[in-house]
C-alpha cells in the first residue's frame, strides 16, 4: 500500500494551511451527557496536537451516535468538543452547524494553529447517502471550509479509523476531492492489522463475544479457515449452543442464524470452542441473582449473561501458549459486576499470553471499554483498537473504502 501519512503532510508543510480532519469521536454518554469512555478522544490527540502545533488551520470532522432526523441537541458534539479541549490543552471551538454559515464564518475567522469542530457530520443525511452525487455535494462543502482543493491548498487526514469501513462523504468523498493522507491513528491501525492478516506467528488464537452474531459470522467463519483457535463467548455463544440442541432459555438468541452456527460448528468443530458453563440470572438487571450452571442445563426461565469460571478456566489454558490474539467482543454483561468476572477472566489470560511475547490485539469498542472499566492495564495487551467494526470488516479479508482511497 502506497499511503502518504501525517508525516508526509508535515514535512510538505502545513502552517496556515486549511486541513481537514476526520476524526472518530463517537464516545459513549450517559443519560446526563456525560461522556463515560474517553477513549476515542484522547486516541485522537496526537493527529490534531501535531497539526495544531505545525500552524495547521484544523478543521474537524465527527460524528456521534445516530441521529436519524437532522440537528438535535441530544446528539450535539458540546460535550466532545469540551472534552477534546481539556485533553489538547487548548481551545476547540464548535460550530453550531456542519457546513452552515456558522461554520463557514468560523472557518473563515482561523488563524494559525486553531482548532475547529463542526457539529456531528450525521446531523446532515447527505453524509451516509447511498447517491454519489448527495455525498460529492456535502463532501465539496467540507472541502471548502479549509480553502478548497486549490487556492490555498487544503489537505485531508483521515484518522477515524471506526469509520474507515463506511463509504461517506466526510470519510471516503472528501479523499477524491483533496490530497490525503493517514493520521497517526489510521497508520498504526493499518500496520496492526497488516501484522494479523500476514505473518501471523501461531499458534492464533482468537477470542470472540459481544451481543450479535449475524455481525460477527463473516469473521467467524473467515477465522476458523486461519486461527488454531476460536473462543466463543458473550451473547453469541447461545445460538451456537442452540444448534447443538441445547436450550437456552431466554438467553440472547438468533434464530436466524442456527443452520449456520451448526454448519460452522461441522466444519470447524476442532477450532471452535465453546463455554461449558454459564451465569444465568432471571433478569436483564445488576441485581438481578446470578448462579452459574452447566451450558447444557440453563434453565427455561433463566438467561446467559456471562460464561461461567469453569469456560474461562479452559479458554485460559487455550491462550496460555498463543504467540498471536485477536479479541473482540465481551464474553458477558461486564457493564454489570455480577456479569463481569468471565471478560475479566478472558482479558487476564491475554494480558499474562502477552507478558510471555504474544502479539495481542483488542478490537471493539465495548471490549476496549471493558478493558478500561474493569481496571485492567491498557498496556498489558499489545494494541487497542478504536474501531470493531473496521477491524472486522478487514479481518473478513473485505477492502475498506476509507483505506482504499487513501492508497495512491
Ligand atoms: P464490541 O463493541 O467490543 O465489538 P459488541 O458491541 O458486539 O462488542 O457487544 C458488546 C455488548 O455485548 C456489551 O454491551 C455486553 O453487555 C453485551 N453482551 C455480552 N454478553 C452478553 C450476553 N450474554 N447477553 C446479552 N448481552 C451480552
Ligand atoms: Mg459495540
Amino acid at each position: 500500500m502506497a499511503v502518504k501519512t501525517l508525516d508526509d503532510l508535515l514535512t510538505e508543510g502545513v502552517e496556515g494551511r486549511g486541513v481537514l480532519v476526520r476524526s472518530d469521536l463517537n464516545v459513549p454518554l450517559d443519560d446526563d451527557r456525560n461522556i463515560t469512555d474517553p477513549g476515542r478522544i484522547i486516541a485522537s490527540v496526537p493527529t490534531l496536537k501535531a497539526l495544531s502545533d505545525a500552524g495547521a488551520k484544523v478543521v474537524v470532522t465527527a460524528h456521534l451516535g445516530r441521529p436519524k432526523n437532522g440537528p438535535s441537541p441530544e446528539f450535539s458534539l458540546a460535550p466532545v468538543a469540551k472534552a477534546l479541549g481539556e485533553q489538547l490543552g487548548r481551545h476547540v471551538q464548535l460550530a453550531g452547524d456542519v457546513v452552515g454559515t456558522d461554520a463557514l464564518a468560523r472557518a473563515e475567522g482561523l488563524t494559525d494553529g486553531d482548532i475547529l469542530l463542526l457539529e456531528n457530520i450525521r446531523f446532515d443525511p447527505r453524509e451516509t447517502s447511498k447517491d454519489d452525487g448527495e455525498r460529492l455535494a456535502l463532501a465539496r462543502q467540507l472541502v471548502e471550509l479549509v480553502g478548497g482543493p486549490d487556492g490555498s491548498g487544503g489537505a485531508f487526514v483521515s484518522d477515524g479509523f471506526g469509520v474507515v469501513h463506511r463509504k461517506q462523504a466526510s470519510v471516503y468523498d472528501v479523499a477524491t476531492l483533496l490530497p490525503h493522507y493517514a493520521g497517526t491513528l489510521v497508520a498504526a491501525e493499518i500496520k496492526v492489522l497488516e501484522q494479523l492478516t500476514s505473518s501471523t506467528e501461531r499458534p492464533y488464537a482468537v477470542v470472540l463475544g459481544g451481543s450479535k452474531v449475524s455481525d460477527k459470522l463473516a469473521v467467524i467463519e473467515n477465522l476458523a479457515t486461519k486461527a488454531d483457535s476460536v473462543v466463543i463467548g458473550g451473547g453469541m455463544c447461545f445460538t451456537f449452543l442452540a444448534s447443538q440442541g441445547v436450550s437456552v432459555g431466554s438467553s440472547l438468541l438468533e434464530e436466524g442464524m442456527i443452520d449456520t452456527c451448526r454448519k460452522l460448528l461441522e466444519d470447524y468443530g476442532d477450532v471452535i470452542h465453546l463455554p461449558v458453563d454459564i451465569v444465568v440470572a432471571e433478569e436483564f438487571k445488576a441485581n438481578s441473582p446470578a448462579e452459574t450452571v452447566a451450558a447444557d442445563r440453563i434453565p427455561d426461565n433463566k438467561m446467559g449473561l456471562d460464561i461461567g469460571p469453569g469456560s474461562v478456566e479452559r479458554f485460559t489454558t487455550l491462550l496460555s501458549n498463543a504467540k498471536t490474539i485477536f479479541w473482540n467482543g465481551p464474553m458477558g454483561v461486564f457493564e454489570f459486576p455480577a456479569f463481569a468476572a468471565g471478560t475479566k477472566g478472558l482479558a487476564e489470560a491475554i494480558i499474562a499470553a502477552t507478558g510471555k511475547g504474544a502479539f495481542s490485539v483488542v478490537g471493539g469498542g465495548d471490549s476496549a471499554a471493558a478493558v478500561r472499566q474493569l481496571g485492567l492495564p491498557e498496556d498489558g495487551f499489545s494494541h487497542i483498537s478504536t474501531g470493531g467494526g473496521a477491524s472486522l470488516e478487514y479481518l473478513e479479508g473485505k477492502t475498506l473504502p476509507g483505506i482504499d482511497v487513501l492508497d495512491d
